[in-house]
């Protein structure tokens, strides 16, 4: 399990590297949930996350292109691999997307309830698992970490990866995905008016 973990994080700092490389830097987003999520009033959410060097939102975002962890509310990154008629997925999003507070650092019930609908396999008479959901600071900003698995009847006939967490979650506007395996490389920027990555 650790391993894949593991696994999976590679793929996704993969895919932070593919985004990086495509040039068009992720729109800013005019925050009304940032206003809405940011329970400390005085600093709107994007400054929350730099430290008290007093610099600027520009300083911050290069920061993290260089670090290669991204963490823009709005932005996901989501991994997808296979083993047999396994698979497996790992989300990483700032828990901000979930409508949660970041300075609180914790999944809900209310938004646990809603993950084991987060993300679907398309295809392939797949039973998932009850996903599991940690947050993650070690970044030096609070991200969620969802991982879910399924076990697939027809695994050869899985088309898509979808994520269906636009619905449930407004927070989310783009999702980076990534499907790896031995023989199969897909890759795909997910939002809700097409939220799913084909793998075939
Ligand atoms: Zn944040």
């Amino acid at each position: 399990m650790t391993l894949s973990v593991t696994r999976l994080s590679l793929f996704l700092a993969t895919a932070s590297l593919l985004s990086a490389c495509g040039g068009s830097a992720p729109e800013p987003v005019a925050p009304p949930q940032a206003a809405v999520e940011a329970p400390v009033a005085e600093t709107p959410a994007e400054e929350a996350h730099e430290d008290h060097s007093g610099e600027h939102d520009h300083d911050h975002e290069d920061e993290e292109a260089a670090g290669g962890t991204a963490h823009v509310h709005g932005l996901a990154d989501l991994a997808l691999t296979r083993d047999g008629n396994r698979f497996e997925a790992e989300l990483i999003s700032p828990l901000a997307n979930f409508g949660l507070s970041e300075a609180d650092g914790k999944f809900t019930d209310a938004v646990t309830a809603e993950l084991s609908g987060l993300i679907e396999l398309v295809g392939g008479d797949c039973t998932p698992a009850a996903p599991h959901a940690e947050v993650d600071t070690t970044s030096g900003h609070t991200d969620g970490h969802v991982h879910a698995t399924w076990t697939c009847g027809s695994p050869d006939r899985v088309t898509a990866l979808r994520f269906a967490g636009f619905t449930a979650f407004s927070g989310f506007e783009s999702v980076s995905a990534v499907y790896i395996t031995d023989t199969a490389q897909k890759a795909g920027n997910l939002t809700p008016s097409a939220p799913e990555l084909s793998l075939k």
